[in-house]
């Protein structure tokens, strides 16, 4: 990446960070953009004239609220709450909730300023958003879990509306979850408004391939890129970091086009599994039993070893795909895999590769996508799921693969020949965000300050 300042970006970026101090995931999502939109600013004055991306990094809304919740056993909790509502320039504010420990304002004004992009990117109707709370959904019950949802969403439901903001899942906030979420919203304004959420269960206004997209995408989006290079993911061995609903899908759906997936992870450690993850299996222990990777390796018997606090970024494999977390993913942990060999990178996490990570690959000539095109399949299907709500249609499988398969590939293509049309071929992250910050700011300029 090209992390050489830039004399026109520079006093924006210091601006920035003295407006919003203390969030570091935000900054260095906003630096990375930014890296890369000189040539843009340079070739289209009216976008600078227009302070368009001092307005593209500042929210235009940002809610912190307050979310009390009893416990099993009576006692209150006081978790907090948030919704940055970042641009509605294409559509109404769109993607999703995050509940983990870790989510401050910063974590979600990273997240939301990604899905501004990425949601761009995806062709569709959609602005960007992002939400979620500091709530920890580890080891606690189901009544728990839906006491919680149901005061998070007494509170958030007056900002929310098929055509104002439409939440979806993300890290902690599943399918469990959205129902939790979906039924105190239809309960407080007497309205079954499909559209308000997405990720829904396919019976009750969910769409076929919701669950699967992200992941599916991510591994459609690398088979784009190594055709772009004469090549197939057939036969390849395949990383996966993570071992949530991104993961798991992904590696699915490597699997499928003929790659061997060789392992996964948690923040316990990881698995080596030489003959392939047993998809089924892993599905079983994570999303039924609620389980961890090394259940996963007992339960596979003499197939797999789990190797508990290792990097799993140690695995030989020609492709990689980071879908854990931010960050996971280190300068230290590029130079492993390109030393292994690494052929194409695809980010199905959220900027889960640092900036010095992506450089590494970069230089070495490694295929990189990140996550705002990598991962894009699933808030585009987010967008199907709100198109067969207002048309009170259900798709088949089949029928929401195809387009979503569709969506990657036009992803791909569009991030391609812009950075070949800003005079950089092959890079990915350029293309990404020139291609996303484009279509974003020309909606902006035609709608006026
Ligand atoms: N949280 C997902 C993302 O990072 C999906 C958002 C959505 O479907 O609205 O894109």
């Amino acid at each position: 990446m090209a992390a050489t300042p830039d004399s026109d970006v520079d006093p924006l970026y210091r601006d920035i960070l003295r407006r919003n101090p203390g969030q570091e995931e935000f900054h260095q999502a906003v630096r990375e953009v930014l890296d890369t939109l000189g040539p843009v600013l340079a070739r289209r004055p009216e976008f600078a004239e227009a302070a368009l991306v001092e307005r593209i990094a500042e929210p235009e809304r940002q809610l912190i609220f307050r979310v009390p919740w009893t416990d099993d056993a009576g006692r209150v909790h006081i978790a907090r709450g948030f919704r940055v509502e970042f641009n509605s320039a294409l559509g109404p504010y769109k993607g999703g909730l995050r509940f983990h420990p870790s989510v401050d304002l910063g974590t979600v004004k990273f997240l939301g300023f990604e899905q501004i992009f990425k949601n761009a990117l995806t062709g569709m109707a959609i602005g960007g958003g992002k939400g979620g709370s500091d709530f920890d959904p580890k080891g606690r019950s189901d009544a728990e879990v839906m006491r919680f949802c149901q005061s998070f969403m007494t509170e958030l439901y007056r900002h929310l509306g098929e055509h104002t903001d439409v939440p979806a899942g993300d890290i902690g906030v599943g399918g469990r979850e959205i129902g939790y979420l979906f039924g105190q919203y239809r309960r407080i304004t007497n309205r079954h408004e499909a559209g308000v959420l997405t990720g829904k269960g396919t019976g009750w206004g969910g769409s076929q391939a919701r669950t699967e997209a992200t992941g599916y995408g991510c591994v459609l989006f690398t088979k784009e890129m190594l055709r772009m290079r004469g090549r197939d993911l057939e036969g390849m061995r395949v990383a996966v970091s993570g071992s949530g609903n991104v993961a798991v899908y992904a590696a699915q759906k490597a699997q499928q086009l003929g790659a061997t997936v060789v392992t996964v992870s948690d923040s316990g450690g990881y698995v080596v599994d030489d003959k392939g993850i047993d998809v089924d299996l892993l599905k079983q222990v994570k999303e039924v039993e609620r389980g961890r990777v090394a259940d996963y390796a007992e339960r596979r018997g003499g197939e797999a070893r789990h190797v508990p606090g290792g990097r799993v970024w140690e695995v030989p494999c020609d492709v990689a795909l980071p879908c854990a977390t931010q960050n996971e993913l280190t300068a230290d942990d590029a130079r492993t895999l390109v030393a292994n060999g690494v052929q194409a990178v695809a980010e199905g996490a959220n900027m889960p590769t640092t900036p010095e990570g992506v450089a590494v690959f970069q230089e070495a000539g490694v295929a990189f996508g990140p996550g705002k095109a990598a991962n894009a399949g699933g808030v585009a299907t987010s967008a199907l799921e709100m198109q067969q709500n207002a048309s009170r249609d259900a798709w088949s499988f089949a029928r929401t693969e195809e387009r979503l398969t569709a969506v990657m590939r036009s992803i791909h293509d569009a991030c391609h020949s812009t950075a070949e049309r800003y005079g950089r071929p092959g890079d990915y992250v350029a293309g990404a965000n020139i291609a996303g910050f484009e279509r974003v700011a020309e909606a902006m300029l035609a709608q006026g300050v």
